[in-house]
Order: C-alpha cells, then sequence, then structure tokens
C-alpha cells in the first residue's frame, strides 16, 4: 500500500465534485439516493453500490 504518494495535488474541498452525487445514482430507476452507498434506494428498493 502506498497511499501517502506527493505525486497528486490536493484536491479543492469545495463539495463540486460529480462523483459524490453520481454514486448515490439508483442504476435501477435513476434516483438519487439519500445517504453514500452502499445503501438503498428510497424509490425502488435497489441496492445502490459505492462502484
Ligand atoms: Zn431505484
Amino acid at each position: 500500500m502506498s497511499e501517502g504518494t506527493a505525486s497528486r495535488p490536493p484536491e479543492p474541498d469545495e463539495g463540486g465534485d460529480p462523483a459524490c452525487w453520481l454514486r448515490r445514482v439508483c442504476p435501477s430507476c435513476g434516483r438519487m439516493a439519500d445517504e453514500d452507498p452502499p445503501t438503498t434506494c428510497p424509490a425502488c428498493g435497489a441496492e445502490v453500490d459505492p462502484d
């Protein structure tokens, strides 16, 4: 594990990363879950995985 490499610039912490909410989108119906995955879709009950 080498996760502390200094070759990557620090990411801006402004909450504007699309991946933050894209991960929450239900793969079945497209609704956005109320919380970060892993969770279940509030609309159809499908599992929303982090990947
Ligand atoms: Zn759904």
